[in-house]
């Protein structure tokens, strides 16, 4: 994950990308921004509840689909159950060990060459997923 994030004005970053700042979706991205290891709907609302105690995890919900459609967090689709949830502030592919479950960054660029089947097609994002056992779960095996 870039640097730069912790010193982002979000509620200026939002404004620009044609979101209306309300002190819900600054506080949302601002976990987001603080906590890269790719949250769940139910993580991030159990976190932001004592501190916006209105909030529902339907706005929670909406709230990533918005930024999601506008680009500003990706929707990481890896886990079989469950959508994750980050900034995008760069590209790069994802890793989830089966075992632990955890999700490692990987640094890929994700930009491969257009096909042309995709001639007129706005994308917004590409992903690159790999699945296996990571390290510390393969080192146990042995
Ligand atoms: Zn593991
Ligand atoms: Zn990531």
């Amino acid at each position: 994950m870039s640097s730069g994030l912790s010193s982002m004005n979000i509620p200026a970053y939002l404004l620009e990308k044609g979101i209306k700042p309300s002190v819900t979706r600054v506080k949302i991205f601002e976990y987001l921004a603080a906590h890269t290891l790719h949250p769940t709907v139910e993580e991030i609302y159990k976190e932001l509840l004592e501190e916006l105690p209105t909030l529902s995890k339907t706005t929670v919900y909406n709230t990533l689909k918005l930024f999601s459609e506008v680009g500003v967090v990706r929707t990481i689709m890896i886990d079989d159950n469950e959508a994750r949830f980050e900034v995008a502030v760069d590209s790069h592919g994802h890793f989830k060990c089966d075992r632990c479950g955890r999700i490692y960054d990987l640094d890929v660029i994700v930009q491969l060459e257009q096909p042309k089947e995709l001639e007129g097609c706005i994308v917004r994002e590409q992903n690159i997923y790999f699945k296996g056992l990571c390290k510390d779960c393969s080192d146990r095996d042995k």
